[in-house]
């Protein structure tokens, strides 16, 4: 996947059958499914590919227990069908890039016998909808048995139930169904936002003006049909193309903490079901870290990042205190992130607490611009949302010879070769000097597509460089995340090619200079504009660790 390619192919196209404006979860799942469907599809994304929610999510793909609880309470069908579709979803998702997602097991401590009676039997429940022998049946465990499990977990406890869910690279798992869709024919641009809608003679969206953010150029493009799918900015198009249009995002913020795994200690997770705000707060591990989120707040001004905030890493760190051992300080965290959730607000819901709004999704269609708006909705349900939005453009564009909906089990790029043999792969990176562990954490990120990063490590020795001591990256990763995965900033790449800005920023300003030099080179910058990217990204950084009041650790 090349930038310039895209590019170039987007000039020679007259007009497009599909135009997806907003390359997240949504947008991406929407290009794929059109584009498997026979649509000729460009997907426009402002950012970078995964650049906002779908990269700042807790990453985990579930049912919803929570709202099983809600559903059985209130004997709520709509509820209970949400947590069906997520389950079903939670399938197609590990099955179609495994390398990207994989259980996770759950574990809920409990003070009072009564209390894992009441879980363990709703978890049976939620067990019973899912029928997925992928994931293990739940369990009660005695307080020996959990303790087993997390030795961190604080020893007031009385037992524990296990669940298990699923959990995914968000940011990878974005990028892998951008890359399916462009190996099937889609046209997709990075570093593009659409400005403004050109009209037909009948008020219909026939272009969008759309401005390449990093040449400074505007590009004009043409399509029979324009998909909104921009999650928490969804509003701000949908008033490009009909200015009449009545709001319907109510953008709720979350934010995640990130500690050293020694807090954790363990490969499986901790529910904290009911906090004293009545949310939920996870302890996860990801990535040889662990992740703490998330908080729930009204967001109104959209143009800003949600970026973390000091009272909301004390509100996460008072939170999980008391059901561990060690009590984690500020001094602790390592990174941290904030994202948007795209909560939808029914037009007679106005003023209800964000909390209590569904998770669901919607299309909308505009009968008077024709704009289709994808609303609402979560990342273990994008595959849905897609099928259902192109549902809606078959129905608009009524197109021949178009195919039904391909993606329920449709491999994504890096899950394609079934025949991909890993032993053999492992053994080529152990003949590298990597180890074994190195290897699979390699795998874990590229799938089948590891054999490439191989040839680039045989290109120039310097390659096998590691970015930090501490972490597993190899300077190769920033050669093939420039060449093949059109990652064009260093935020690009730090972010979502790899996970560091979200594991830990001191180690993203130590290792900054020599991933610049590499992807300068590879991407053909001049000193100056090397320098001007560190310069952005480290005040970016640090505007990060103000904001949170986390002391540099360097
Ligand atoms: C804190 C948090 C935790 C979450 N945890 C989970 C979880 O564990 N499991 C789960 O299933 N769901 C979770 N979710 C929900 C899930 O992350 C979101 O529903 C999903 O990522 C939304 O994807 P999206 O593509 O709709 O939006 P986004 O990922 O935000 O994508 C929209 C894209 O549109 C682009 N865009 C905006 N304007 C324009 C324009 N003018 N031109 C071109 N592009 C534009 C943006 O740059 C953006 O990349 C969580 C959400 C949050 C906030």
């Amino acid at each position: 996947m090349n930038r310039l390619t895209q590019l170039n192919t987007l000039k020679t196209t007259d007009c497009f059958d599909v135009c997806v404006i907003g390359g997240g979860a949504s947008g991406a799942g929407v290009a794929l499914d059109a584009t498997l469907r026979g649509y000729k599809v460009i997907l426009i994304e402002k950012n970078d590919f995964g650049g906002e929610t779908s990269s700042r999510s807790t990453k985990l793909i579930h049912g919803g227990v929570r709202y099983l609880e809600q559903a059985v309470k209130k004997f709520d069908f709509g509820q209970l069908k949400q947590v069906r579709h997520g389950l079903a979803e939670r399938r197609f998702l590990l099955q179609n890039a495994p390398h990207l997602a994989k259980p996770l097991a759950i574990i809920t401590p409990v003070f009072h016998w009564f209390e894992g009676l009441y879980y363990s039997i709703g978890l049976k429940i939620y067990g019973l909808f899912s029928q997925d022998t992928a994931f293990p049946s739940s369990s009660w465990l005695s307080k020996k048995q959990a303790l087993a499990f997390i030795p961190t977990l604080s020893n007031r406890l009385q037992s524990a139930v296990m669940y298990y869910d699923g959990q995914l690279d968000d940011a990878r798992y974005t990028l892998a169904l951008v890359q399916s869709a462009e190996k099937n024919g889609a046209v997709v641009l990075n570093h593009a936002a659409v400005t403004s809608f050109e009209m037909d003679e009948n008020g219909k969206l026939s272009g969008a003006k759309v401005v390449d953010t990093l040449a400074e150029k505007e590009i004009q493009i043409s399509a029979r049909v324009f998909v909104n799918c921009t999650g928490p900015f969804a509003d701000t198009i949908r008033f490009l193309a009909n200015p009449n249009e009545l709001p319907r995002i109510r953008p709720s913020k979350g934010v995640h903490i990130v500690l050293p795994s020694r807090f954790l200690a363990s490969n499986k997770a901790v529910l904290i079901p009911k906090t004293e705000d009545g949310r939920l707060v996870f302890v996860i591990p990801f990535q040889q870290k662990v992740l703490i989120g998330t908080t729930d707040t009204p967001y109104e001004n959209t143009e800003n990042e949600p970026i973390l905030e000091e009272e909301e890493v004390s509100y996460l760190l008072e939170t999980v205190a008391p059901y561990f051992t060690q009590k984690p300080t500020k001094k602790d965290v390592e990174a941290g992130f904030g994202g948007l959730r795209p909560l939808i607000s029914a037009k007679s819901r106005e003023g209800k607490q964000t909390k209590t709004l569904l998770r669901d999704h919607e299309v909308e269609v505009d009968t008077k611009s024709g704009l289709i708006s994808l609303l609402g909705g979560k990342w273990t349900t994008y595959r849905l949302m897609a099928e259902d939005t192109t549902h809606a453009i078959d129905a608009f564009l009524k197109k021949e010879g178009t195919r039904a909906c391909q993606t329920k089990n449709f491999r994504l790029v890096g899950a394609q070769n079934v025949q991909f043999d890993f032993s053999n792969s492992q053994n080529i990176g152990v003949s590298l000097d990597l180890t074994r562990e190195e290897c699979l954490e390699m795998y874990q990120r590229y799938g089948d597509q590891l054999d490439i990063l191989w040839e680039i490590m045989k290109e120039d020795s310097r390659y096998l460089n590691k970015l930090h001591p501490d972490f597993s990256y190899r300077l190769a990763e920033v050669v093939y995340a420039s060449r093949y995965e059109m990652a064009m900033t260093l935020r690009d790449f730090f972010a979502r090619r790899i996970r560091l800005e979200i594991l830990n920023w001191s180690a993203v300003k130590e290792s900054m200079r020599q991933v610049a030099d590499v992807m300068g080179e590879e991407l053909g910058w001049t000193f100056e504009m090397k320098e001007l990217e560190i310069k952005k990204y480290e005040s970016l950084l640090e505007n990060f660790e103000v904001s949170a009041s986390i002391v540099d650790k360097q």
